[in-house]
């Protein structure tokens, strides 16, 4: 079975308030895949985001040939692409994370790249589609989808930095990596910050409003049980295969872009005919956001092999 009880593990291996259900630390890449079919406490973080992942292309694909003609869809094509890459990616950093350490890092690494390249695909979709049009063309709306671009790169960076941080200093790693994942959110999300605020002033108008209301109460709802490790952190061992908060934090998250494609899409819809950017100036920010923390992920990489851990961080004591 590949579902086990192991009492005391590799500190960067075990969770806060996840007492048992935790595979064999040194699986293969076969075991790891067949431990999605066996309930251990990462089997729900596996599919959780396996089976949305497909969502966003199911649900865009139908109106994509129809959308393509226009150039105005090239951001939309972006960010339902980055929607998709996000959940893949965690989903295969669940799976594998028990083949080794590095794996196990590498793969949230890339985790990590995918996030930051979703916060830049947001970032575009929100530039062509979401702005307050008393916002477009101001100072912000030219300095927001590079200020993105930096924000991807970055993000990543401290992402991976948490992990390298987190065995020594735990507390410091969980912040990082809290605040890599914050950032860019917020900073995506201003224009639609404004929007809620205006609409809570001066009443709504269109139906995207409120879909984008849903998605920031998701995203906020996310980010509370992944920095509060609840419910678990209340009664360690009760939840570690069912219902533990990265299980939570992954359902929320899904959701939240969700609400977040149906509301760009009718952001989208709405936009007055040519009213959104040439391909280039999507494909130019994405392919240097995601490249950037691509290059990230490799240097991160690189320097796991240099940085000698602890031995105790290798044993099972
Ligand atoms: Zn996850």
């Amino acid at each position: 079975p590949i579902s086990i009880r192991v009492p005391i593990l590799i500190p960067d291996y075990r969770e806060r308030g996840i007492v048992s259900g935790y595979r064999e630390p040194r699986s293969s890449a076969a075991a790891c895949l067949l431990s999605a079919f066996q309930m251990s406490n990462e089997t729900l973080n596996i599919w959780t985001h396996f089976v949305p992942a497909w969502y966003p292309q199911f649900r865009g694909s139908p109106r994509l040939a129809a959308a393509l003609r226009p150039r105005r869809a090239w951001p939309f094509l972006a960010y339902l692409l980055s929607c998709c890459l996000y959940p893949l990616a965690s989903s295969g950093a669940h799976t594998f994370g028990a083949m080794s350490r590095r794996a196990r890092h590498l793969g949230y690494f890339l985790d990590y790249a995918a996030l930051g390249t979703y916060s830049l695909g947001s970032a575009l979709a929100y530039s062509a589609y979401a702005f307050p049009p008393e916002w477009l063309g101001g100072t912000f709306h030219l300095c927001y989808v590079p200020v993105a671009v930096l924000n991807a790169a970055l993000a990543t960076g401290l992402a991976c930095y948490s992990r390298i941080v987190e065995p020594a200093r735990p507390r410091l790693g969980k912040a990082a990596r809290t605040a890599a994942f914050a950032c860019p959110y917020l900073f995506d999300s201003i224009p639609i910050f404004y929007r809620l605020g205006a609409c809570a002033a001066r009443g709504c108008a269109g139906p995207a409003l409120p879909l984008h209301g849903r998605h920031t109460a998701l995203a906020l709802l996310a980010g509370l049980v992944f920095a509060s490790h609840l419910p678990e952190r209340l009664a360690p061992g009760r939840f570690d295969r069912l219902g533990h908060s990265h299980q939570l934090f992954h359902v929320c998250a899904i959701l939240g872009t969700h609400f977040q494609v149906e509301a760009v899409r009718m952001d989208m819809a709405a936009l007055p005919a040519g009213a959104a950017p040439a391909a280039l100036s999507t494909l130019i920010p994405m392919g240097i956001g995601a490249g950037a923390s691509l290059a990230v992920v490799a240097l991160c990489s690189a320097s796991l092999g240099r940085v000698q851990q602890p031995s105790s961080a290798w044993k099972l004591h």
